[in-house]
């Protein structure tokens, strides 16, 4: 069976049929070890009762007598001991096997017990207290008006039992319905969700991520229900920044290239005064400048989360390394009309130092880019006994709360519309991220819209 569903049901019946099985068998060992002996007992005192009460009556009717006691549950088989042949009757039911040796009714017309109940041989299957037979009793002797007989005797267990084992039975028949039933609603309701996330996960991998599991319960199910949701809705915004960065990355290839085209062909023409010339060629500069660094950006991203190989280990001055980026944005600085600050302690670190400098290259171009004029920007770093800090603060534009868990992720990019004039690729903080994952540091990004946004990168002292 392949379905879950035929599992369950073959776990179920085979266990039902199982335990039935162990439930038996044990029962018949409690029998032979204990009940049989007991059992044997309690016949041979019920025996010996009737035995003395016919001696002690000499003037009843022993065949009446015995009838009545025949239908009140029992099986007796008498044995009057005559010279010639003995004389035998059955009261009661008759004996399904008649497997009585006339040896053993001799010893007991001699005075001895049989204990048939007790030593019959033991047999695994069948327990010898529903063996109908007449070794399977217990036997004793008594006198009677001169004569001497033989008396055995074993309960009518038919009789007795009938309406119990109907009642038994009933009761196991019913059971065993009802609990296939239960059990076969059970698995159905155990496997309909488990089809259900079958049938969502088919669809979200066709691309249809929209899906939704009415899976309400607590369980483990419940749970794997919940996590395939989560699943379907992050893999649904992984596919919408995908669908978005290929538009972003499209319309940023096509348009300095289409501006590239344009002015190519205008220059090509030659009818252009020297000005007109030099602009064409500065707008066409720019735009290179532009396709190269997206390019760049790329090139740089594939190969820091491709790397395996150990970083460039080397010491150096941290704050010199920080001085020496903000010296090459002092132009973009001016432009933007912007003053900055830096409190720089001096330190020495061990990392990698050309991404380093990357690192703040990337975060100080941010901090410019989304300032808008005339604002400061404060840089500091700080020494802590295991870890160096540095803050890159500004009092730009900011970054909406609910955009805040998104922006590491490569090409994402705050609405672009906020800005036209702002020209990102959505690579930079994806790039910032992995370089502080390489150096085992953390990274921090506590934002406000319109009032700036503060970075915290902290790394700890890598040892050479
Ligand atoms: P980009 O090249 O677009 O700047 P980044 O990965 O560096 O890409 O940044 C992702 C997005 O996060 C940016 O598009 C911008 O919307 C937002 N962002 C990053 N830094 C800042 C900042 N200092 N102030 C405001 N927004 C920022």
């Amino acid at each position: 069976m392949r379905s879950l569903y035929g599992k369950f049901l073959l776990f179920a019946v085979a266990t039902m049929v199982g335990s039935a099985i162990i439930a038996f068998l044990i029962i018949n060992t409690y029998y032979h070890q204990f009940l049989k002996v007991e059992n044997d007992a309690k016949n041979m005192h019920i025996l010996e009762q009737i035995a003395t009460y016919v001696e002690a009556n000499a003037d009843i009717n022993l065949n009446d007598y015995l009838t009545t006691q025949a239908n009140v549950g029992y099986k007796l088989l008498l044995v009057e001991k005559k010279l010639d042949k003995n004389a035998m009757r059955t009261f009661g039911e008759p004996f399904r096997l008649f497997n009585l040796d006339f040896r053993t009714i001799e010893q007991v017309l001699d005075g001895a017990e049989y204990h048939g109940m007790r030593d019959l041989p033991r047999e695994t299957f069948v327990t010898g207290f529903f063996s109908d037979e007449l070794a399977n009793t217990v036997g004793t002797s008594f006198q009677h008006n001169g004569s001497t007989y033989a008396l055995f005797l074993r309960p009518n267990i038919k009789m007795l039992f009938r309406e119990v084992h109907y009642l038994l039975g009933g009761l196991f028949i019913g059971m065993a319905t009802i609990s296939l039933i239960a059990m076969l609603f059970g698995a159905h309701k155990l496997i309909q969700p488990l089809l259900q996330l079958t049938e969502a996960t088919k669809k979200v991998s066709a691309g249809k991520f929209g899906v939704s599991l009415p899976i309400r319960s607590k369980d483990e199910i419940g749970e794997l229900a919940q996590s395939f949701t989560d699943m379907a809705k992050e893999l649904h915004r992984a596919d919408q920044v995908q669908k978005q960065f290929i538009t972003d990355v499209s319309h940023d290839l096509q348009t300095p290239l289409q501006q590239i085209k344009g002015y190519t062909n205008l220059i090509k023409k030659g009818n252009l005064t020297k000005k007109e010339s030099a602009e064409y060629l500065t707008i066409i500069e720019t735009e290179t400048e532009r396709l190269s660094n997206l390019s760049r950006q790329l090139l740089l991203l594939t190969s820091l989360t491709q790397q395996t190989k150990q970083l460039t280990i080397t010491s150096f001055r941290i704050d010199e390394q920080i001085k020496q980026v903000l010296r090459r944005f002092r132009w973009q600085l001016e432009q933007n009309h912007l003053s900055i600050r830096a409190k720089l302690e001096p330190i020495v670190i061990c990392g990698d130092e050309a991404q380093l400098e990357q690192l703040w290259e990337n975060l100080l171009s941010n901090a410019i880019k989304y300032s808008t004029e005339g604002k400061n920007i404060l840089i500091q770093l700080h020494r802590s006994p295991n870890h160096v800090k540095v803050m890159i603060q500004d009092e730009g534009i900011g970054i909406p709360k609910e955009h805040l868990p998104y922006i590491y992720e490569r090409f994402y990019r705050v609405d672009s519309t906020r800005s036209t004039e702002i020209k990102g690729t959505g690579l930079g903080l994806a790039i910032v991220k992995r370089i502080v994952q390489l150096h085992e540091g953390n990274i921090t990004i506590e934002s406000s819209v319109n009032q700036g946004s503060k970075v915290t990168v902290t790394l700890p002292f890598k040892k050479m």
